[in-house]
């Protein structure tokens, strides 16, 4: 049995970026016969944006893709995480950090190390033994277990991947010293309590994957089939995001969904539907001709 998922971060509205991933596993999860989800990854509760949850649902039904159950909501599903967490406290997979952003850069510098990965830093591992201290509440990271540390993995689009989560990230974080469960958490989480079997999403996700697949195998966990699609770029060569300043995508008529659409399906490498077609028609091609069965 099939179960997909669309998690959108009510950041903002949905943008033509955003628009590719819902249509992508919306069509996956129809061309496999199965279910598709939506779930608002609402948890990183400081970034969320007043309204933009209702805003990408209304989009969503504009555009004819609407989930097979009542949309979730990470941020009614606290206890789960902290259960999840407690877990791994209780198997020594968890220990409480006390670093700042400076003490880990220090800690880089006196190792040598100067390179940061993307703007986040490996972490050096300075709590690991169980030594940190301080007056504030501690952030919670992953002790990862040295066999699960080289994590291979294959996505359906862009093939084999491979990475040293230990070497390449470091300990990561679960639970953050503001009290937020992080998205490696919750993800991991509720993708395994709403049964998801495949996990389609932007290309921007991919980096994330092998931490995902490392919690899993700790929290015994089953890994899903993973198929990442392709980022829609600015004219500067910028992935879209709210914060490059990518604009909602307009669907507020069935003739603007449809060109919204159009565009994240040309994106997925799909044909255009004719202007005069129905909503329904248009999604019943794509899913005829949808690549990843
Ligand atoms: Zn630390």
């Amino acid at each position: 049995m099939y179960i997909g998922r669309f998690a959108p971060s009510p950041t903002g509205p949905l943008h033509a970026g955003s628009l590719v991933a819902a249509l992508a596993s919306w069509l996956d999860a129809r061309a496999h016969g199965g279910r598709w989800l939506v779930r608002m990854e609402d948890v990183d509760t400081p970034r969320t944006v007043h309204g933009a949850a209702e805003h990408i649902l209304q989009q969503l039904q504009q555009c004819g893709l609407v989930p097979d159950e009542p949309v979730q909501w990470q941020s009614q599903r606290q206890a789960h995480y902290t259960a999840a967490l407690a877990q791994l406290k209780a198997s020594a997979l968890s220990y409480p950090c006390y670093c700042s952003r400076k003490d880990i850069e220090a800690a880089l510098q006196s190792q040598g190390h100067t390179r940061a990965r993307h703007s986040a830093l490996v972490y050096p591992g300075t709590c690991r033994s169980g030594s940190g201290t301080g007056t504030l509440p501690p952030a919670w990271r992953l002790r990862i277990p040295t066999p699960h540390a080289h994590v291979q993995w294959h996505d359906r689009r862009i093939g084999p991947q491979t990475q040293n989560v230990a070497t390449e990230v470091g300990d990561f974080v679960l639970h953050r010293a503001d009290g937020c469960t992080t998205y490696q958490l919750a993800v991991v989480v509720d993708d395994a309590a709403q049964g998801v079997t495949h996990v389609v999403r932007g290309q921007d996700l991919a980096d994330n994957t092998a931490r995902q697949i490392v919690l899993q195998q700790c929290l015994g966990l089953p890994t899903p089939h993973y198929l990442h699609t392709p980022l829609v770029l600015d004219a500067q060569g910028e992935k879209l995001s709210k914060q490059t300043g990518a604009l909602a995508a307009d669907t507020h008529t069935t003739a603007l969904a449809l060109n919204a659409l159009n565009q994240a399906a040309n994106c997925l490498g799909l044909p255009s539907a004719e202007a005069a077609t129905a909503l329904q028609d248009a999604l019943n091609q794509w899913v005829q001709v949808w690549p990843y069965k």
